[in-house]
């Protein structure tokens, strides 16, 4: 039975979603084409685990940005795409999370279709619902809310942007999960407070979410920028306001399992019982 359409061309380019990091949560199409791929262009939020999975030929070519260093810019990858598939490979945008999810998919789909290069968009789990999933957060909760809403704390230009309407997010939105806030969290909170939400609201900071590292911080609206400089929390992190929040401390099933993971692993190196 065939069960999906796998068809890598040589001469194409395909745009696909790594997820937030756990290899785990690789779709079938992803695993298939990091497997198949002659050449991959993947940036820093991506697990670099999961480039081992690449044929031993494959070129890996990291386009991502890291410190301070000069890093490559969107108009560069998207010519890279084009020139590389024009010399008939197959090519593969890794990215974290999903490609169309504040990844800039959309700017390279364009270029390919300008270009009248083959192309394909493969979805991966975003960072903003897998990463809630890892940190006991369900993103609806019928007691709780029937709408959710993604937030990027960056504008085009890394300006904070001003098309968010704080208000009226304050007011309406049940659950806001930020993307690239950690950097702004005293904006994020304040502007919250200040258009009228209660500075007691719960807040859920996920690092490195579905990684081995991942840790929540919960917090409080007013507290969490004081919380957050404790130093417990680095990037990549989301932020998430309502009321889920606090289902998470109940049904962080993650933590724990690690936790167990640990007690197996140091049982069974001093006892060799398992
Ligand atoms: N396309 C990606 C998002 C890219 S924007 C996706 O769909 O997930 C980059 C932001 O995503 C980071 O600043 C952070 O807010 C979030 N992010 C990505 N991976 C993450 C992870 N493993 N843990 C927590 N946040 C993550």
């Amino acid at each position: 039975m065939q069960l999906f359409d796998f068809n890598f061309n040589k001469g194409s380019v395909w745009l696909v979603g790594a997820g937030p990091g756990d290899p785990g949560l690789l779709t079938i199409l992803a695993y298939k084409s990091i497997k198949k791929a002659d050449i991959i262009f993947y940036d820093a939020l991506l697990n670099e685990e999961i480039l081992s999975l690449a044929k031993p030929k494959t070129e890996l070519i990291y386009v991502g940005k890291r410190g301070n260093k000069k890093s490559i810019n969107q108009l560069e990858i998207n010519k890279l795409l084009v020139n590389e598939a024009k010399k008939n490979k197959r090519v593969l945008r890794l990215k974290g999370g999903d490609p169309f999810i504040f990844g800039r998919g959309g700017e390279e789909a364009l270029t390919l279709k300008l270009n009248n290069i083959p192309y394909k968009i493969v979805p991966g789990t975003t960072a903003g619902i897998a990463g809630l999933a890892y940190a006991g957060i369900p993103a609806t909760h019928r007691e709780f809310n029937t709408s959710i809403t993604f937030i990027s704390a960056y504008g085009a230009g890394g300006e904070k942007p001003d098309t968010i309407d704080w208000s009226s997010f304050s007011k309406t939105s049940q659950l806001i999960v930020i993307y690239m806030g950690l950097e702004r969290i005293n904006w994020v909170c304040s502007e919250l407070i200040k258009r009228g939400r209660d500075k007691n609201e719960n807040i859920a900071i996920i690092s490195n979410a579905t990684k081995q590292n991942q840790k929540t911080l919960i917090s409080t609206l007013v507290n969490c920028s004081k919380d957050f400089d404790k130093g417990i929390i680095d990037s990549p992190a989301l932020l998430v306001i309502g009321k889920n929040v606090l289902l998470s401390p109940i049904l962080d099933w993650y933590v724990e399992d690690k936790k167990n993971i640990n007690f197996l692993k140091k049982n069974y190196e001093q006892h060799n019982f398992i």
